[in-house]
């Protein structure tokens, strides 16, 4: 079994497509894959053009009539063994994450974890896919309800989670009965080739699910594709938006997740030590590459953040940087040397607007900068609302502090962003904390919680410009968006029917 990196092509090893089954070398353009931690290139990525799409979405189509036949209690058996193998490799897996993406490996253990819940979720597809009945809704007439699959889905997917992003999505459409097209971020694609490989061995037909590496041609591609029926998306919010546009102009069904720019809200009753914890796991964990990273901390009265401030600075500055895959570490590289420099700019930006440098992590060590693509952990404070590092997502280890008199304008802040992904409330107070589950304006909320991600058999997404479409993703509101309902009403003959009736049916 190959772990994963790629088929060998002229110049190195190039990560293929997947295709009907196998692996589908391309005789297009290609694009670098670094490792971040080195700041090397480790291989490449084939781009696929129109016909390389066209290829994986009829092997998709060519697959669904046999797979949507099956029974949900077959189609779960394949995700058993699937989540078997998922197990038995998440080391594997995780090496593959990190080695492309940067994360630590415990992270990327962590992420293959939660697509591992997904999919158990998705073992469940025989009661979850259950109708509804209503018996004798006229006399000797039933009505009854079921849900059934779209044809061909596919899923375009950010390179912050290379593996439980893809996992959000394919095990539900899947075992829904749809077949499947992946199109991964080319900045970390191997991962997506692993899983395919993971589905074909645990015994799912050939063409069910595809992968397309590709950018922005392959996606325009899939969006226009009249075999195409739903578009899952996440990913930035301007994409996102796109996305959402063109899928619906072209008559798919779309959920587009996008960008985020969390506020964690500290009451002065807050525990402070694990306020602390909580938000530094949250703001610089992945390097801050993550869609519900904190990037916003809102101190209420100023000698909480005082406190606040003193307490982050001392514990950042022991925060242990370096190689994703070393003992110990907390914090690896961005992703890109373009990426970090995007970074820096906004670090640049917040200064010259007047915001507090706190800690600057350009200042890290500069042989772990010359090397791969690190940035130290930066902190801002006496932040304001019309500075770009607030209003903006920076997609990076930069934390804001936002210092506010009291609890009502917090929650202003809250609700006035652009984003509205997550928010958390840090308090000891069980009446201030049930208020801001109330009050807060964004798809999740944390109580004492920095990263309120839904476990699997609940849903994640966002309000406002966080997402477009409206159904979120996994749980429930996933195999609502991979089904569509049918409604049935039925009447078997009868001795006793009535002669035509032509005014409109009722219960009557
Ligand atoms: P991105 O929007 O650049 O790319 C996402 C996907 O879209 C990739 O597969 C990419 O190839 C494709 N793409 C990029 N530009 C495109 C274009 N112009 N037209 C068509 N397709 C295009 O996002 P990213 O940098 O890979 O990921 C980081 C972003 O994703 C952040 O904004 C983060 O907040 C967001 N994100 C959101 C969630 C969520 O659940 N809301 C989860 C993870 C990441």
């Amino acid at each position: 079994m190959n772990s994963g990196g790629g088929g060998s092509g002229a110049s190195g090893p190039v990560v293929p497509h997947w295709i009907d089954g196998a692996r589908a070398d391309s005789p297009g353009p290609l694009a670098p894959v670094f490792n971040p931690t080195l700041g090397v290139q480790v291989c490449e990525v084939a781009l696929a053009c129109a016909d390389e799409v066209d290829r994986a979405v009829r092997a998709a189509a060519g697959a669904f009539g046999a797979w949507s036949r099956l029974t949900a209690q077959r189609r779960a058996r394949v995700m058993f063994r699937f989540k078997q193998l998922l197990d038995e490799n998440r080391t594997d897996i995780a090496r593959i994450i990190s080695r492309e993406h940067g994360k630590t490996l415990d992270d990327a253990e962590g992420e293959v974890q939660r697509g591992i819940e997904i999919v158990e979720f998705a073992c469940s597809a025989p009661q979850l896919l259950k109708g509804e009945l209503s018996d004798n809704v006229g006399t000797g007439v039933d009505t009854y309800s079921l849900r059934q699959p779209l044809g061909v889905v596919v899923g375009i997917t950010p390179f912050n989670f290379p593996a439980m992003v893809p996992l959000w999505m394919c095990p539900i459409a899947l075992v829904c009965g749809n077949t499947f097209v992946l199109k991964p971020s080319e900045r970390d694609p191997s991962a997506a080739i692993r899983l395919a490989e993971l589905l074909k061995d645990s015994g799912l037909p050939d063409g069910a699910f595809n992968v397309v590496q590709g950018d922005k041609r392959a996606v325009d591609a899939l969006l226009r594709h009249p075999l195409v029926k739903a578009v899952s998306f996440v990913g930035s919010t301007p994409v996102a938006r796109y996305i959402q546009g063109e899928a619906t102009a072209n008559g798919k069904r779309v959920q587009a997740l996008g960008g985020a720019k969390n506020h964690m809200v500290i009451l002065p009753d807050a525990e402070l030590d694990s306020a602390v914890e909580a938000l530094v796991g949250a703001a610089y964990g992945s390097a801050g590459e993550r869609c519900m990273a904190i990037s916003v901390a809102v101190a209420v009265g100023e000698e909480t953040a005082d406190r606040l401030v003193a307490r982050l600075k001392v514990r950042l500055s022991h925060l242990q940087v370096g190689a994703a895959d070393a003992a110990g570490v907390e914090m690896g590289p961005l992703v890109t040397a373009a990426h970090r420099k995007r970074v820096r700019e906004y670090i640049e930006s917040g200064e010259a607007q007047g915001a507090s440098l706190i800690l600057d992590g350009r200042q890290l060590d500069s042989s772990l900068c010359s090397s791969g693509f690190f940035l130290g952990p930066t902190l801002f404070d006496h932040v304001l609302p019309g500075m770009r590092i607030y209003r903006e997502e920076i997609f990076g280890p930069v934390l804001s502090v936002v210092r506010v008199a009291d609890y009502a304008a917090a929650v202003q802040l809250v609700n006035s962003h652009e984003f509205a992904n997550g928010a958390a409330v840090f308090t000891r107070s069980g009446e201030a904390g049930r208020r801001f589950v109330h009050d807060a304006e964004v798809g999740m909320v944390g109580v004492n919680v920095a990263i309120p991600v839904p476990v699997a058999f609940h849903s994640f997404g966002g309000w406002r410009n966080s997402m477009f479409g409206d159904h979120p993703a996994y749980g429930m509101e996933g195999i609502r968006f991979y089904t569509r309902l049918k409604t049935v009403t039925e009447r078997w003959p009868d001795a006793t029917v009535q002669s035509a009736d032509f005014s409109i049916p009722t219960t009557k």
